[in-house]
C-alpha cells in the first residue's frame, strides 16, 4: 500500500516536473538556458518520467506556441471552450497532436530553438518502448498492490502526460478567477495556491505574460515550477533569462 502511494505521487510530480520545466518553460518559451549535457539529461528524465505517454519536446513546443498565438479560437490545438464534455475535447486534442506529429515528420521541421535528440526520441517514440513502460507499471502493481482494485490506477500512469495536459487546458481555460482581462482568450487561474499542477494552473497570469518565468502574480499565489527553476539555477544547472 505505502509503495503504491509513494510510486503514484512520485510519478505524478516527476512527470509534471519535466512537463512544466522542460517541455513548457524551456522548449516552448525558452525561459532559461542549459548546457547540451544537461539538456540530454532532461531528455532522458522526460522519457523515464512520461514513459508510455512520452511526447517529443519539439512537437509539444510547436503546438503549445500555436495555443498561445490562437488561444481559444478555431486554430487553437487544445481549446476547451467549444466543448461541453471532456471526451470530445480529449479526442480533438489527440487528433491535433497526431496531425502535428505527421506534419513534423513530413516537413522535417528543425529549428535551433527547438530541443531535439533524434536517435533517442525515435526509440522512445515506438510502441515497443511504450509497451515496456506499461508492463513495468503492471509488474510494480502486481507485486505491491494490496488488492486488484488498485490496478484501476494503472491507466493514470499510462496516460500521465495527457492527463496533466487535460487538467491544465480544460480547467485553466474554463474554471477559476482572472487577474487580467486578456483579449480573446478565456484563460483563468484555477487554484489560488497551485500545489496540484506546480503553477501550470495560473493560466490567466501566464497568457498575460507568456515570457515571464514566474507564473504567480498576487501575494498568495505560489508558482512551484518557478521555485524549481530557482533551485536548478542555484545548483548551476540552468540560467534563468526572464
Ligand atoms: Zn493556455
Ligand atoms: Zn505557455
Amino acid at each position: 500500500m505505502t509503495e503504491i502511494i509513494i510510486f503514484f505521487i512520485s510519478h505524478w510530480y516527476l512527470s509534471l516536473f519535466v512537463q512544466t520545466i522542460f517541455l513548457h518553460r524551456y522548449a516552448s518559451h525558452q525561459m532559461f538556458t542549459m548546457s547540451p549535457i544537461i539538456e540530454k539529461c532532461f531528455f532522458l528524465l522526460t522519457i523515464l518520467a512520461q514513459g508510455t505517454s512520452f511526447l517529443k519536446p519539439s512537437l509539444y513546443a510547436i503546438l503549445h506556441n500555436k495555443h498561445h498565438k490562437f488561444a481559444d479560437t478555431d486554430k487553437d490545438p487544445h481549446t476547451p471552450v467549444k466543448h461541453s464534455n471532456y471526451f470530445t475535447f480529449m479526442l480533438e486534442t489527440l487528433k491535433n497532436y497526431n496531425d502535428g506529429a505527421i506534419l513534423l515528420s513530413k516537413k522535417n521541421i528543425t529549428s535551433s530553438k527547438l530541443p531535439t535528440w533524434d536517435k533517442v526520441e525515435k526509440v522512445a517514440d515506438t510502441y515497443s518502448v511504450r509497451f515496456l513502460f506499461l508492463a513495468s507499471y503492471i509488474i510494480f502493481y502486481y507485486y505491491f498492490a494490496p488488492s486488484i482494485w488498485f490496478f484501476l490506477l494503472i491507466p493514470i500512469h499510462a496516460l500521465m502526460g495527457p492527463i496533466h495536459g487535460f487538467i491544465v487546458n480544460w480547467f485553466g481555460h474554463k474554471h477559476g478567477y482572472r487577474n487580467f482581462e486578456t483579449t480573446g482568450d478565456h484563460s483563468t487561474n484555477t487554484l489560488p495556491i497551485d500545489l496540484l499542477m506546480s503553477g501550470e494552473l495560473y493560466q490567466n497570469n501566464h497568457h498575460k505574460f507568456p515570457r515571464k518565468s514566474n507564473f504567480a502574480h498576487r501575494w498568495f499565489e505560489i508558482d512551484f515550477g518557478y521555485i524549481s527553476m530557482c533551485i536548478l539555477e542555484k545548483l548551476q544547472l540552468i540560467r534563468i533569462l526572464r
